[in-house]
């Protein structure tokens, strides 16, 4: 071996013993620099019977994308594939290397580039850009990994958190997360009950049965889903989901109080302007130092805004008093103080006393997710990073590669995958 070709292997960190280099040069090609390395892979025995008898045949010229360290200079490697005749065996063979698949030009070292690519937070397009081959390598790429989060329906975590969320088409899809490792264990293109009940039916009766909890937000199909898949499953209500319910209701009470008063008036600036307040935590409030606000044109805490605010109506400060309670307890983890304000009788406005049924009817949902750790807050969090590979692609037309990229994002695929992954 001639120095020569040591450097040059070196330098693009080849390592296979078939391939010499012979020559390297610059040309135009589309406007472009390219960098050539011209080489030869040598077959040095028969791949059918091994014999060293062989009768040269000609070789097939071919043009290799390789990494470059500039992209705007393409590095190519015209490699020469020796064509062999066996004397021994009569049979024909084309010298094959793991520098690039047969019938491909984009060498491994690429494909392993923009696998690892992938797996960062980019466009489709910058990759491709990046490592001089089209959008189509990129997404061929990523076709050949994998989908699937997991193949074997021999094994369900523990606790399952259910969620939705939107995807290709702008439809719903349905998303199942292991709620302690926060990992995904499936997504389904849709969240149709018939589809998701299919789905776990598929597991094993033992998997289903170690389900210990299941958390969900409050689309009540989903129940029917746990009661009909896992049989010794509890209901865990999220949390943050109930929150969200009470103060919604309690919001819009306010509104409808609100709008009985005049807009001048000092009552309706009161229960506008400051709608946050409202919300906090009574003890969170601001007791001691008086703000001036244009708005009511007084100096008031927030204690007194609050105050005044909800003296408007005794609906309201019923509502608010049962939204605090509910804060206390939901902090305590208190059962027996949520049963209390759940059932309890004093006039709250239609809103919330709806939400107060919808409690009333899944109460032992509701005590789980107040006595359990466990909340649906782990898939709110995976929701934001799926939202942010799709605005990074401007959206997915295809559901398999968006699943492929979610997949790649949480590093399910190592950067070193076995070269049959990438025989694209
Ligand atoms: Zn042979």
């Amino acid at each position: 071996m001639s120095s020569f070709n040591n450097y040059i292997k070196f330098a693009l960190d080849i390592k296979d013993q078939n391939i010499v280099f012979e020559d390297y040069f610059f040309r135009l090609a589309n406007g472009y620099k390219q960098k050539v390395y011209q080489a030869v892979l040598l077959q040095p025995s028969c791949p059918f019977c091994g014999s060293q008898e062989l009768r040269h045949n000609g070789r097939l010229k071919t043009e290799i994308r390789y990494p470059a360290a500039n992209a705007s200079q393409p590095v190519i490697i015209r490699l020469f594939k020796q064509r062999v005749w066996c004397r021994t065996c009569n049979k024909r063979s084309m010298a094959q290397s793991d520098l690039v698949g047969k019938y491909c030009c984009i060498s491994q070292h690429s494909k392993l580039k923009i696998l690892s690519a992938l797996t960062e937070d980019r466009s489709m397009t910058s990759i491709a850009r990046e490592n001089n081959v089209s959008v189509n390598t990129v997404q061929r790429v990523l076709g050949s990994c994998s989908h699937q989060f997991s193949s074997s329906y021999d094994y369900l975590p523990e606790h399952l958190a259910f969620d939705e969320f939107k995807g290709v088409d702008r439809t719903l899809h349905f998303i199942c997360l292991d709620a302690d490792k926060h990992e995904v264990v499936q997504i389904l293109r849709t969240r149709y009950k018939k589809a998701i009940i299919a789905y776990f039916k598929k597991f094993s009766p033992a998997a289903l049965q170690g389900v210990k909890t299941v958390s969900l937000d409050l689309n009540f199909y989903y129940q029917d889903i746990v009661r009909a898949c896992f049989p010794k499953a509890e209901i865990v209500l999220d949390r943050f989901h109930m929150v969200q319910m009470l103060t919604r209701s309690f919001n819009s009470l306010r509104v409808q109080v609100m709008k009985k008063f005049k807009k001048i008036s000092r009552e309706y600036k009161l229960l506008k302007s400051p709608w946050k307040l409202y919300l906090k935590k009574y003890q969170a409030l601001d007791k001691i130092h008086p703000h001036y606000n244009w708005h009511y044109k007084d100096n008031l805490t927030q204690e007194q805004i609050v105050n005044e605010g909800i003296a408007c109506s005794t609906e309201l400060t019923n509502a608010y008093n049962l939204l605090q309670a509910f804060y206390d307890a939901l902090a305590a983890k208190d059962p027996l103080a949520i049963k209390e304000v759940i059932h309890a009788k004093e006039e709250v406005g239609w809103q919330m006393h709806q939400t107060l049924l919808t409690f009333k009817h899944n109460l032992k949902a509701v005590i789980n997710g107040i006595t359990l750790n466990y909340s649906n807050g782990c898939l709110e969090g995976f929701n934001r990073k799926i939202k942010q590979i799709e605005r990074t692609a401007f959206g997915y037309a295809n559901f398999h590669n968006l699943l492929t990229r979610i997949r790649l994002a949480e590093n399910k695929v190592k950067e070193k995958e076995p070269s049959s992954l990438l025989a694209a």
